[in-house]
């Protein structure tokens, strides 16, 4: 029998995109495979509502992708803000000091956001070159307020790195009316394809600040100007080649942006935000308590739930044992008291109700006292006003 899978990536695929890494693999200079990569690069800008922006798709994983990020903008010696609220921030900031940075921390406590005042004093000294901001973090389920962050970044002359590996396509981000600089994303959350490919889109101010670099990036793999080149000649139509690109993942990558654009970017935002909603009210009506301090902070794309009194990890395995994958906590001063359920990409009211009730048996088998069916009728009902 097959679980549902219900983590904070890799997270349910669609067929149609699985199918296109079934394919036979094209050459990666085969007139085909360039009108895909082609297509799937100006799809990318179109998700992250970045019409100015150049797109990057580079074989790896959401952490290549920060470092592209890092190493094409930052210099040893920069200064470096970074809005942390929990592993992915810690991640971000140990990247940056890497590459030479001068990190600063605006650090709330797991579950909370920092405060756009106290971001805003570090920003007014003056210095930094660089602020980043974990746009989810996958590891509290908290949702950083980005907008607010990037357009004060942007107010004080900074630029702005987003970590949106587990927000792309699922919370709202509007790259170029908002100004943020660089979007960076993996493609196996809500992205929905499998893991593999680091995804960035970079505004005309990055690349701009990329160009005036002094010293060379510190990677060559990593090198915007390795990567420029190729991106642009594929948009273009024509083959070149720096490394062989993930043919099958590129045209996976394809389908799956066009399924997302053909959703609609503010339909799938909403999708996200009402999904989310029917959990955080089945999590209510069994009397969990969310990791995150409000629903304003709450991420739309996660939960990361408290276990009740008298239950703990063990309650993941009985969860699997119902037909439902759920995950266990990340952030290191927490992660034995809170699990994990992704709600990403072509999630639905189906998938809600299965992991909801999923849940809500092995909570009961594990001694949690609550009402059968009591938090699968709080999420149809939330489903049902939408
Ligand atoms: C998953 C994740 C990453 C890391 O992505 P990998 O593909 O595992 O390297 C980075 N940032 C955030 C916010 C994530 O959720």
């Amino acid at each position: 029998m097959r679980d549902l899978l219900m983590i904070p990536g890799p997270v349910e695929f669609e067929p149609e995109v699985l199918q296109a890494l079934g394919a036979p693999t094209l050459g990666h200079t085969d007139p085909a495979f360039i009108a895909v990569f082609g297509r799937a690069l100006k799809r990318l800008r179109e998700v992250c509502l970045a019409p100015s922006a150049q797109p990057f798709v580079v074989s790896g994983s959401g952490t290549l992708a920060m470092e592209l990020a890092v190493a094409n903008l930052v210099e040893p010696g920069d200064a470096a803000l970074v809005v942390n609220t929990g592993y992915f921030s810690d991640r971000m900031a140990k990247i940056l000091e890497r590459h030479g940075a001068r990190v600063t921390h605006v650090r709330a406590p797991p579950g909370d956001v920092p405060s756009l005042d106290e971001v805003e004093t570090h920003l007014s000294k003056g210095g930094f070159k660089v602020l980043s901001v974990t746009h989810v973090d996958t590891s509290t389920g908290v949702l950083a307020p980005a907008e607010a962050l990037v357009r004060a970044a942007r107010k004080h002359g900074v630029l702005s790195v987003v970590d949106g590996v587990c927000a792309t396509a699922a919370e709202t981000f509007r790259q170029d009316a908002w100004e943020a600089d660089v979007y960076l994303t993996a493609s196996q959350k809500a992205v929905g394809v499998p893991p593999g490919l680091a995804l960035l889109t970079v505004g005309p101010r990055a690349m701009e600040a990329w160009r005036k670099r002094k010293t060379p990036v510190a990677s060559v793999y990593a090198d915007f100007a390795e990567w420029l080149p190729i991106m642009e000649a594929y948009e273009a139509g024509k083959p070149a080649y720096f490394a062989t690109p993930p043919v099958n993942l590129v045209a996976a990558l394809d389908v799956s942006l066009g399924q997302i654009l053909a959703e609609g970017m503010d339909a799938r935002f909403a999708r996200h935000q009402r999904m989310a909603r029917a959990f955080r009210a089945a999590w209510k009506a069994m009397g969990l308590r969310l990791l995150p301090t409000s629903d304003a902070v709450a991420a739309n794309a996660l939960s990361a739930v408290y276990y009740p009194d008298g239950v703990d990890a063990a309650l993941v395995g009985g969860v699997k044992g119902q037909g439902v994958v759920v995950a266990g906590g990340l952030h290191p001063d927490l992660k034995t008291r809170y699990f994990r359920v992704g709600h990403m990409n072509r999630v639905g009211p189906a998938d809600v109700l299965a992991t909801v009730g999923a849940l809500e048996r092995a909570l009961i088998a594990a001694g949690h006292r609550s009402e059968p069916g009591a938090a699968v009728a709080a999420a149809q009902a939330s489903l049902i006003v939408g």
